[in-house]
Order: C-alpha cells, then structure tokens, then sequence
C-alpha cells in the first residue's frame, strides 16, 4: 500500500509505477471513487459519504481480479489516509487495486497485485447548472458477457473515453451509451434517470450497467420523498419527449440535462431533479437526521 503522499491539491503524486506494469497493458486494475467533505461546524472532521458501499463494490472488483481485500481493510486505509492527509475543503478519494507484476501475458493468476490511495480536492465537475448536453454514442456500453460490469474495471474505461471524445468532438457535453440490446444503459461514468408523468425511471441493474452508489442513494431518497422508482429498460426514443433526464454520479453528483441529440429537455422550475440535488447536499452537509448513516466521520485531530 502507498498512501504516504500529502497531496490534496493536485495529481501530482509520488507514486512512480513501472512501465511494464501489468495493470497499464491490459487494464487489469480496479477503481474505486469516493467523495469527502469538511465538516462546516466543526472543521477538525472530515465526513467520507457512503464509505462502507465504497468499499464493498472494491472488494467485490478485487474479487473479480481474484485479489483479496476484504472491504473493511479498504475501510480502514482509507480512514488512516484522510487522518495523515488533513483536508481543509471538499475532496474526493481514487483508491485503486491492480496488478503490479511485469508479466507479458493478460492473465489474472500468478501476477502480483497491489493497492493504492491518492486524493484531491473536488468542487463541482460540471459547472452547467442549466444542464448538460448529451449524445447517443455510437459506441455501445460492454456487455456482461465481456466483463464483470459490476466492478469498475480500469480496462472497460477505454468505451466511455472513446464515447466521451466522440461526444465532445460533436459538440456535446456527455455520451449516453446503449447497452447491446439497444436499450439506455448509463453515461460514461454516471447512471442516468428519466423523469415521466412524476415518476422516475432508470435502467435496472441487469441492463449492463454500473450499481452506481449514487444511484442507490437517489432511489433512496426519491422512496423517502414520496416521488415513485421504476427500473426498467428505457428507449432511446424515450430520452427524446422525457420530462426531466439526469445524470448522477460520485464526482458530478446530480448532473441535469437540457439537450439530448438535437431535442430539448423541458425546464421546469421546481423540478423533480432540483429537489434531489437539494436533498443531497442537505445529507452531505450533515443536515439531515434521517440519513446520518450514509456520512462516516473521521477525526482529523
Ligand atoms: N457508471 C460508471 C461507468 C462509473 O464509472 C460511475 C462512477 N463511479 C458511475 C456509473 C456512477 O457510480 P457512483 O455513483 O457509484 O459514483
């Protein structure tokens, strides 16, 4: 484990890792992605959001690379890294597993695997708060067949940068991928969700996504506020006349949309999705009694 580097600032950290590096070659890593925040009332804490969820869906990917880490050893790291470190504002945590041996073969047995935590500070990603523009990828979101999509997998990041340029070189903010039986799957690193009629709708989780903790989160707190959840597959052509579409994800958190291909979202004032970024930043914040388990403190003193 390398987590000696003091630097919350910038990417530039310590670490130095080989060029023949396994994990480089053939994306035999995985990441996880965690948000942290400066306790406003009292700044010798630092909250981690969601930090057991974080840590099970590494251990799970570690499980898919046939490593074991348990997740309250993540946990535990983790914690020890944001005590050495000390932030002073909103940061967000990339612990990563991946194979550091030199071998020359994709294989996932007899290679030697390690784990590493670096962190930054973090503000807002998107800073649209009209919303987003979004593009139907011509690249299609992996299959289960392909990968264990339910880990994050460092080598199934190449689709969502290839969506992620295409979209950009187009003009448009964001990529919507469709998963290979046509039907929405998510963004290139968010889930997404449709607004129709009052009702939320999002793809389930056998429809090749990521269980994306943000996601989980909105489901949540959407049931608490009385707004009612369908999973199911969704039409491309659905995004085209939907009411409301956002995206969520860790780093973004609830990132609205306002274009999908050349067909506007409606803005609505009062709007489905500005409720759930309210209530949001009223859970990070600590404001909220009912969701104090999602906010784990770590004493900085
Ligand atoms: N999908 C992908 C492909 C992602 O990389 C992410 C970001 N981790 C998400 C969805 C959103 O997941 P979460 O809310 O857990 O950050």
């Amino acid at each position: 484990m390398s987590g000696e580097n003091r630097c919350f600032d910038t990417y530039e950290v310590g670490l130095k890792i080989g060029i023949a590096t396994h994990a480089l070659h053939y994306g035999t890593g995985a990441l996880g992605g965690l948000r942290g925040y400066v306790d406003e009332t009292n700044p010798s804490q630092a909250i981690l959001f969601r930090l057991d969820r974080h840590c099970q869906r590494l251990s799970n990917s570690a499980r898919y690379l046939h490593y074991d880490l348990p997740a309250d050893k993540i946990q535990a790291i983790t914690i020890e890294f944001v005590k050495q470190n000390k932030p002073t504002k909103p940061f967000y945590l990339r612990p990563f597993i991946y194979s550091s041996g030199l071998g020359i073969a994709p294989r996932l047995h007899d290679i030697v695997q390690d784990f590493f935590i670096y962190g930054m500070s973090l503000g807002e990603t998107f800073a649209k708060p009209n919303g987003i523009s979004c593009r139907i990828s011509s690249w299609q979101r992996q299959s289960d067949l392909s990968l264990p999509l339910r880990g994050k997998i460092s080598g199934a990041y190449i689709t969502s940068a290839l969506a992620k340029t295409e979209a950009y070189a187009a003009g448009f903010d964001e990529a919507i991928l469709l998963n290979s039986q046509g039907k929405v799957a998510e963004a290139t690193g968010m889930n997404i969700f449709m607004v129709r009629q009052g009702k939320l709708f999002t793809p389930g989780t056998d429809q090749d996504i990521l269980e994306g903790i943000t996601r989980d989160s909105i489901m949540v707190m959407a049931g608490k506020l009385g707004i009612e959840v369908v999973e199911r597959p969704i039409d491309k052509s659905e995004l085209f006349i939907a009411d409301e579409i956002f995206l969520c994800g860790t780093a973004a958190k609830i990132a609205p949309v306002s274009r999908i291909e050349n067909y506007l979202v409606p803005q609505v004032a009062d709007s489905i999705t500005s409720k759930l970024q309210q209530e949001l930043v009223a859970i990070t914040q600590g404001q909220h009694p009912d969701y104090q388990d999602w906010l784990n403190p770590v004493d900085l003193q």
